[in-house]
């Protein structure tokens, strides 16, 4: 049997290419002592992978070149020399953009089974998984809401603004989202439950969305959850209350190295704002009980969310491209089987 995997072969300059992968065709490895063979069913394309692709410092190590890319992955063990795991178990692992993994007895702690009898396998990489304890982190950790305050979230109708708006929701806050084109924020609003969602799209520039944004939030922004960076912040800066607090997830109108400067820094001091960043893997302590909440969420229904799955693992450079221009709608995955 055949492994087809995706490796990275040259590092962007500018706007990432699909020139920049090389699908590479490899045999299954038989597991022996100790290890376990998984089969991925799904591959989790995260907006993080591109700044990996730079040879950059950054809060984590560049994505080698000639190396499989790694990644999140949903799966099935399918063969097994180890007791702790069995033919059929479901599990989540980091198994990069290929079709099987073959994991050492060494690293089996990077393999978390799943149940997923109420939670669909896929959830694991999207709400249930490491963009819904980002949302959850960056809420419940910094800008710790209160009722009757409001909260707003960028890039809504993604992987993790999906969720901060509806655990903001949940906690009696007025919650309000950003994104791109009127199906995006028609669902935010009519299927997520957000009470507004502004289209950046339709506003030209800064004063038009800071205007639009505060019709949206009349009583102003308390806690803004921020996934885009440049305008988009811009404008919502412009309307964060006195002491309102600012989780720092993502900035992905840089990505691909565009300027993204910071046009009224001194609002920060004016309105005594707490601005933190923050790097979901460095608050381990919360998964546990944050993927229970999650996963609970989901199981009732409570929690809903979007995907888009790209058919094959021939597709996931084109379906990683097109995440970071918004092409997605929800988590973005791919299907590997
Ligand atoms: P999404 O599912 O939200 O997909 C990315 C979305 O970003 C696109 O769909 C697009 O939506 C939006 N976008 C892209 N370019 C722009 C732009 N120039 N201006 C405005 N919006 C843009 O991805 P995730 O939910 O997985 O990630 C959201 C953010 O969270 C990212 O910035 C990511 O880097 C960050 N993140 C940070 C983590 C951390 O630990 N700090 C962990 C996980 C994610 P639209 O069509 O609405 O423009």
């Amino acid at each position: 049997m055949i492994n087809k995997q995706w490796h990275l072969v040259s590092r962007p300059s500018g706007e990432a290419t699909v020139d920049n992968f090389k699908l590479v065709e490899t045999p299954v490895p038989d597991p022996e002592g100790g290890q376990v063979l998984v089969r991925n069913h799904y591959l989790s394309l995260d907006p993080y992978m591109r700044g990996r692709m730079n040879d950059m410092k950054s809060y984590a190590l560049p994505q080698p070149l000639n190396a499989v890319m790694q990644g999140g992955t949903a799966g099935e063990v399918v063969a097994s020399k180890n007791p702790a795991f069995g033919v059929g178990d479901k599990v989540v692992a980091f198994g990069g953009w290929q079709q099987f993994q073959l994991v050492d007895a060494s690293h089996l702690a990077m393999l978390r089974k799943v149940d997923t009898r109420q939670v669909p396998l896929s959830a694991y990489l999207g709400a249930v998984g490491m963009p819904g304890v980002t949302a959850w982190v960056g809420l419940n950790t910094i800008i710790e809401p209160r009722a009757g305050e409001t909260v707003l979230v960028s890039a809504a109708s993604g992987a993790v603004g999906a969720v901060v708006g509806q655990l903001a929701k949940a906690k009696g806050c007025r919650a309000v989202g950003i994104a791109g084109g009127a199906e995006k924020c028609r669902v935010v609003v009519e299927e997520f439950g957000f009470d507004a969602c502004l289209d950046y799209k339709l506003h030209a520039d800064v004063k038009s969305l800071s205007k639009a944004l505060r019709e949206a939030c009349p009583k102003g922004i308390d806690g803004n959850f921020e996934n885009v960076g440049g305008k988009v912040l811009d404008a919502v800066m412009l309307n964060m209350n006195a002491f309102s607090r600012m989780a720092m997830c993502g900035m992905i109108s840089g990505y691909n190295g565009e300027p993204i400067p910071l046009a009224a820094p001194q609002l920060i001091l004016v309105n005594r704002m707490k601005v933190q960043g923050f790097i979901v893997s460095e608050h381990m302590q919360h998964w546990p009980a944050a993927l229970q909440e999650l996963g609970g969420l989901v199981a009732a229904g409570k929690l809903k969310y979007r995907e888009s799955v790209a058919p094959d693992i021939e597709s996931a450079p084109e379906a990683f491209l097109g995440m970071l221009k918004g092409k997605n709608f929800g988590k973005q995955l791919v299907k590997l089987i």
